[in-house]
C-alpha cells in the first residue's frame, strides 16, 4: 500500500528537480527535431522551372504563372494549404529544387502576408513563330545535360548550347513558317509543321 505512494513521490521529486521535456514556444523559438518535415522552400539554383511539383501537389497549393509580357515563370506554394506531405520535394525532376525546411509555425494577420508564400522565378523560352510557351530555358539546359551528345539532335537545345559560346542574334519568322526555320526555338507545333509536314 505504500510502496506505490512512495515510488510516486519520488518520482514527483525528480520531475521538480529534472530538465523540462517541453520546449518553452512560442515564449523562446524552438528548433525542432532532426528530419522534422515542414514547409517546403524552393532552392532557385537547383530548380529548372518544370511545374512537376506543381502537379503533384495533393491540395493545390503550389501555383505555376506564366507571364508571357516579362517572359517569366513563378512557382509560388501558399502555406496556408500545404499539409507538408512532402510530396513536392519527393517528384521534384532535379531532387533539390523545393525542400522541405525546419519552418512550422505560421502567425500572420493578413493571409495575403509575404510570409504565408515561397516563390521561385525562372525565364521562359518562347516559341519564335507562334509565341507558344515551350518550356524554362533551365529546364533545356537540364535536359541537355542528361542527353549529353544526343541533345545535339534537338534544335531548341542545340541552340541553348551555342548560346553558351556566342550571343545569337534575334531572328524574325517571315510570312510563313520555312525550312529555313528549322534552327529557330520552336514549340512542338511548328517544329512539326518544319519538320513532319514539311510543306515547302
Ligand atoms: S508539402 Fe505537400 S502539400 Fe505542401 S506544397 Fe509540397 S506537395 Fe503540396
Ligand atoms: S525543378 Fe523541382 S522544384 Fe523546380 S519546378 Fe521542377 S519539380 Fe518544382
Amino acid at each position: 500500500m505504500f510502496l506505490p505512494k512512495i515510488r510516486e513521490l519520488s518520482e514527483a521529486l525528480r520531475s521538480l528537480f529534472s530538465a523540462p521535456f517541453t520546449s518553452k514556444f512560442p515564449a523562446k523559438p524552438h528548433q525542432p527535431a532532426q528530419g522534422f518535415r515542414g514547409f517546403p522552400e524552393y532552392h532557385e539554383e537547383f530548380c529548372v522551372g518544370c511545374g512537376t511539383c506543381a502537379q503533384v501537389c495533393p491540395t493545390n497549393a503550389i501555383e505555376v504563372f506564366n507571364d508571357l509580357t516579362t517572359r517569366k515563370r513563378t512557382l509560388r506554394v501558399d502555406y496556408t494549404s500545404c499539409a507538408q506531405c512532402g510530396q513536392c520535394e519527393e517528384k521534384c525532376i532535379t531532387g533539390k529544387g523545393i525542400q522541405l525546411s525546419q519552418k512550422f509555425d505560421l502567425s500572420v494577420a493578413d493571409l495575403k502576408d509575404d510570409a504565408v508564400y515561397n516563390s521561385v522565378e525562372k525565364e521562359l523560352a518562347i516559341c519564335e513563330a507562334c509565341g507558344a510557351i515551350v518550356a524554362c530555358y533551365d529546364h533545356l539546359r537540364f535536359v541537355k545535360e542528361r542527353l549529353g551528345a544526343k541533345a545535339y539532335a534537338n534544335p531548341n537545345l542545340l541552340l541553348i548550347t551555342q548560346q553558351n559560346f556566342s550571343e545569337i542574334p534575334p531572328s524574325s519568322i517571315k510570312d510563313r513558317l520555312r525550312r529555313e526555320d528549322y534552327v529557330k526555338i520552336l514549340c512542338p507545333k511548328c517544329r512539326h509543321k518544319v519538320v513532319v509536314i514539311d510543306e515547302f
